[in-house]
């Protein structure tokens, strides 16, 4: 197993984790099985019971985990299914270290940070990169990314857990890459002193970097990779340049063209560096058409709706359709604003506020023969929303919300709101697709696995009375409703699941592929469409 430790210099947010996740896509490219993990030096057991504002949405696992956005990165660039395991967290590690303690098993020792919380983590470092998630096949490679910015109290004893790893690992089955900010003055020069403080504050850790990647607005100069060599004790060649791109996906192979994978192939001592280059094609498709998909959200942050973005970008190159996204505020959007869009999207979500926004634009879009995609609460609002006006239950809701008639209720398993972390339908379960349909013209197939986060479901009691009416409930779990379609509209599509979860560059999810054609039908016929970027 070779490790490739990724720390973090200077502030967060830099898009480590991409440019990790693309490291892990430039071996993958040359026929590497690749893993990956993610430390979050936070005491949150997971990232389920976090605000998605402050941390960007809350990425959900096959087996439940409720974990860091990067997790989605990594198996969007690896094309992997990761599990809880992969995001090591100091809640979790604090966690197991005092029921440790707690059952008598360090055997009268004073538990303390060094040894006992490092061993925890190479202990579970070990046991995510050598689980088995390649159908049986070990990795071959496993990225290591330590959140946060070295010199943060809280990432230390992780750091030193990398330090004392290092060490039992030999050379050529270890790298350290040091991902770090390159700010430029006003006359467009890049600085590098912020890069040589942090690069200072990680040797002092006994860590020494092997790569510097300088993320920056321009391309790093050879004069000032000559600099930062001089300063910090590494040979020009592995100072690299992650500049910011408008595709996330452009990032490998702007690595790989400043001659990134040679440095891997020579430190890593790697063979066989043939590049396959389906992915490098697959994501840099020509874009033909475009299309405008409105999304209406009760928060002005995209980094909540992350993997939707993503979806969409999957589903539109797959259609050589540039997707352009228009973020409509739920409480204030108005109807011209819909028209303009050549579909509306309604994501996931919690809470009430916005809610009746995005039910008026549910009803848009159902009146107006615009194609619409639903995904969790969407699901269960278009419900309402039928049930409001189509059945002319005009109270009808979710319980969620206290609705005085609840189309859409607790499921009976989640009784207890009193423990909230972990405790959703989570993960993957399998649905039962109806022949006939569109959900099984677009999955081709009867059963599939999609990934679930949510605690109410459609009321049993209303499903009869629904489908009468022309709502088809044409995928089912048993007597629990995954997805809705109306055969009368052109696109009206929702699922109780989150299919952007599973969607990667080579294998676009099925309802986002429905979804952007049937956008692209009515662009066709959209005079209102609105034109140019609005992302
Ligand atoms: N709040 C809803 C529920 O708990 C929807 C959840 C979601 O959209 N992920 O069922």
């Amino acid at each position: 197993m070779k490790y490739i430790f990724v720390t973090g210099g200077v502030m967060s947010g830099l898009g480590k984790g991409i440019t990790a996740a693309s490291i892990g896509r430039i071996l993958k490219n040359r026929g590497y099985n690749v893993t990956a993990v993610k430390i979050d030096p936070y005491l949150n057991i997971d990232a389920g019971t976090m605000n998605p504002a402050q941390h960007g949405e809350v990425f959900v696992l096959y087996d439940g985990g409720e974990v860091d956005l990067d997790l989605g990165n990594y198996e969007r660039f690896l094309g992997i299914e990761l599990s809880s395991m992969h995001n090591i967290t100091t809640g979790k590690v604090y966690r197991t270290v005092i029921e440790k303690e707690r059952k008598g098993e360090y055997l009268g020792e004073t538990v303390q940070i060094i040894p006992h919380i490092t061993d925890q983590i190479i202990d579970f470092i070990h046991g995510a990169a050598t689980e088995k998630i390649f159908s049986g096949a070990p990795a071959d490679v496993c990225l290591v990314e330590v959140g946060g910015t070295v010199g943060d109290i809280e990432s230390m004893p992780f750091l030193e857990a990398v330090r004392q790893m290092r060490g039992s690992i030999p050379a050529s089955d270890r790298l350290l890459v040091h991902v770090t900010l390159m700010p430029s003055d006003s006359m467009g020069e890049l600085k590098t002193k912020p890069t040589q403080h942090s690069i200072k504050a990680l040797r002092e850790l006994g860590l020494f970097p092997d790569v510097i990647i300088g993320r920056s607005d321009h391309m790093i100069s050879a004069h000032t990779k000559k600099k930062l060599s001089a300063l910090c004790d590494i040979s020009e060649d592995c100072v690299f340049s992650a500049k910011t791109v408008p595709d996330i996906y452009q990032v490998p192979l702007m690595l790989e063209n400043e001659g990134f994978a040679d440095v891997l192939v020579r430190h890593l001592e790697l063979e066989h560096p043939v590049v396959d280059q389906t992915w490098n094609e697959a994501v840099s498709r020509e874009y033909v058409h475009e299309v405008t998909v409105g999304i209406v959200t009760k928060y002005g942050v995209e980094d909540v709706y992350l993997s939707i973005k993503e979806a969409l970008r999957h589903a539109g190159r797959s259609l050589e359709t540039e997707v352009q996204i228009q973020w409509l505020d739920a409480e204030c959007f108005t109807d011209a604003e819909l028209s303009t869009c050549d579909g509306i999207l309604v994501p996931g979500g919690f809470g009430i506020r916005g809610i009746e926004g995005k039910i008026d634009a549910i009803q848009y879009a159902r009146e107006n023969n615009k194609p619409f995609l639903g995904l969790c609460l969407g699901f269960q609002l278009a419900v309402s929303e039928y049930a409001r006006n189509v059945l002319g239950y005009h109270m009808a809701g979710s319980s969620e919300f206290d609705a005085p008639i609840t189309v859409i209720t607790l499921l009976p398993e989640q009784e207890d709101l009193d423990h909230l972390g972990g405790t959703m339908r989570l993960g993957d379960y399998p649905v039962f697709i109806q022949k006939g349909t569109i959900a099984y013209s677009l999955y081709g197939t009867e059963t599939i696995l999609e990934r679930h986060r949510h605690r109410y479901e459609v009321e049993p009691a209303f499903i009869v009375e629904l489908e009468k009416s022309g709502l088809k409930f044409s995928g089912k779990n048993k007597n629990r409703m995954e997805i809705l379609e109306m055969p009368t509209h052109p696109f009206f599509f929702a699922s109780q699941f989150h299919p952007e979860f599973r969607s990667n560059p080579m294998r676009p999810s099925p309802p986002f592929i429905g979804f952007v054609t049937a956008c692209l039908a009515e662009r066709g016929t959209n005079k209102n469409a609105s034109s140019g970027k609005k992302e």
